[in-house]
């Protein structure tokens, strides 16, 4: 299976070349030409095996190319503890009757970026073989917390790739700036830069368009790429987590082979929920997709009317990891939507960059309401639903998870669709302590490292591993530099190591 570009379907990649590149040439994502087809017998085989077998299925499926036998240790690898605490790596944890979540936050750095994160280095490098790279990766990653923390743990002494990330330093939690400036490995940089998220995103793309640079790292043999979620390297992983969870229901009697459930998704870059509606295509019975917004409910109103439009407020949240106008992520939607023709992808995205703001046509919105439900959820009913699935449940939830699980409730309300809904639960509520306890009606006077402590003896819930002896962490990394600075970081960080 061959690999096309949202901007101009004749262009045809490997799925080595995708996931090398990153990018298609001409701006667009790389998408599989075709849906490999999940039968209920393949399903069936799937539910007695463990996750790592059920990922490899999965990668193997779309990854032609790779070999089977590679793509099985990979799994293993990276699917396994210590990085991963929970023996089931993905598990579901039963709420009542007909709500389950799947909490995708067990791995290294408690967020579900790490179901991706820990793979995508092994499919980089691998991609890198195929396609005769000679010269060493290095990734550059802007980030707004979550993601630079878990493509630092997946790229840590990987032979052959240097990474370097970039937060903005008044823009990040106590316990993520810790968690990237403790950074351990030899091939690792983590700089602060002076700004917040958006200057951080456009220094990194400033040096990614720069050509002269571009030379000057391929004369001392590197090249850039970019870890972030417009690499397929990173949605085919996502994938397998719909599928395991669906095993997981046949497995433990919630449904029975066939049945359709409904998950719920909080997005922001919609990568997330993207790859449900690939395992959708792929024959996964699912009834309904919810996508779940916070405060930002741009995608809530395109759900709703086939009118994307970003010219509105910007609000910072409780769920900061949803604070997003431009969903990448949803290009790939609308290549489906509009039967793969680049030229109409390209045509929204011109709209998008010039006005702000795009609209699709009727048989796309029909498509959309057929999969499709969403919701969004402010600050305070936020709080709330922490607060009221604590209290009811004695079950934790983070700020993320809350937003789905409140849209979840309005769906249920508004539609009477009382189908098996699985939530899925991006975050563990100990990496946004703050916002935990504050819903949990406790002061949060101290700083991040004192708050873990504190939501642990609140709640009798144990500290994540990984968060457990960041108190005692010292900061390995503190530059802190201009956006017209990162450049020279970047060199020196290449040179000197
Ligand atoms: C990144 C992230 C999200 C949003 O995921 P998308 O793929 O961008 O939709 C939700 N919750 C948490 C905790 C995240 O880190």
């Amino acid at each position: 299976m061959r690999y096309q570009s949202t901007r101009d379907s004749g262009l045809l990649v490997t799925a080595a070349e995708a996931i090398a590149f990153g990018l298609a040439p001409n701006g667009g994502l790389f998408v599989p030409e075709s849906f490999p087809k999940l039968t209920a017998g393949k399903i069936g085989e799937l539910v007695s095996k463990p996750y790592k077998d059920r990922a490899a299925c999965i990668l193997g499926l779309f990854l032609d190319g790779f070999e089977a036998e590679d793509l099985s240790r990979f799994s293993g690898e990276a699917y396994c503890a210590p990085g991963f605490a929970h023996p089931d790596i993905a598990p579901l944890y039963e709420l009542d009757g007909n709500t389950r979540f799947l909490e995708l936050w067990h791995g290294p750095t408690c967020a579900f970026k790490d179901m991706a994160l820990q793979m995508l280095p092994r499919l980089l490098i691998a991609s890198l073989r195929i396609t005769g790279e000679r010269r060493d990766v290095c990734i550059l990653v802007a980030t707004s917390g979550d993601t630079g923390k878990a493509a630092l743990e997946g790229f840590r002494d990987v032979p052959g790739t240097k990474i370097m990330v970039f937060y903005p330093r008044d823009g990040v939690s106590d316990v993520q700036k810790l968690q990237m400036t403790s950074q351990s490995g030899g091939n690792v940089n983590v700089v602060a830069v002076e700004g917040n998220f958006d200057d951080a995103q456009t220094g990194v793309k400033a040096i990614f368009s720069d050509q002269g640079l571009s030379r000057e790292l391929d004369e001392r043999g590197f090249f850039l790429s970019s870890a972030n979620s417009i690499n397929w390297g990173r949605l085919v992983p996502q994938i397998a987590y719909y599928v395991s969870a669906y095993c997981d229901l046949i497995d433990k009697g919630g449904i029975i082979a066939g049945d359709k459930i409904n998950f719920c998704v909080p997005t922001g870059n919609f990568g997330n929920i993207l790859a449900g509606y690939y395992a959708e295509k792929m024959g996964l019975p699912i009834n309904k997709l919810i996508c779940a917004s916070n405060r930002n409910d741009v995608l809530t109103e395109f759900i709703r009317s086939g009118v994307y439009d970003r010219n509105r407020p910007f609000y910072t949240t409780v769920s900061p990891s949803m604070d997003i106008l431009i969903s990448s992520n949803l290009e790939r939607l609308l290549f489906e939507l509009s039967n793969k023709e680049g030229a109409v992808v390209s045509g929204y995205m011109d709209a998008l960059s010039k006005t702000g703001r795009y609209e699709v046509g009727e048989a796309a919105g029909a498509e959309i309401s057929r999969l499709f439900a969403c919701g969004c959820c402010g600050e305070e009913d936020t709080k709330k639903t922490i607060a009221g699935v604590y209290k009811k449940h004695g079950y934790l939830i983070d700020t993320h998870t809350a937003v789905a699980h409140k849209v979840l409730g309005d769906y249920r309300a508004e539609s009477g669709d009382e189908t098996t809904a699985v939530v899925v639960s991006t975050a563990s509520p100990f990496k946004f302590c703050d916002s935990v306890l504050e819903a949990l009606g406790e002061p949060v006077a101290s700083s991040g490292s004192e708050l873990i402590a504190r939501l642990a003896d609140v709640t009798g819930c144990p500290v994540p591993e990984p968060l457990k002896d960041l108190r005692s962490k010292t900061p390995r990394f503190n530059e802190s530099v201009r956006t017209d600075g990162m450049k020279k970081s970047v060199t020196e960080f290449l040179v000197n190591s």
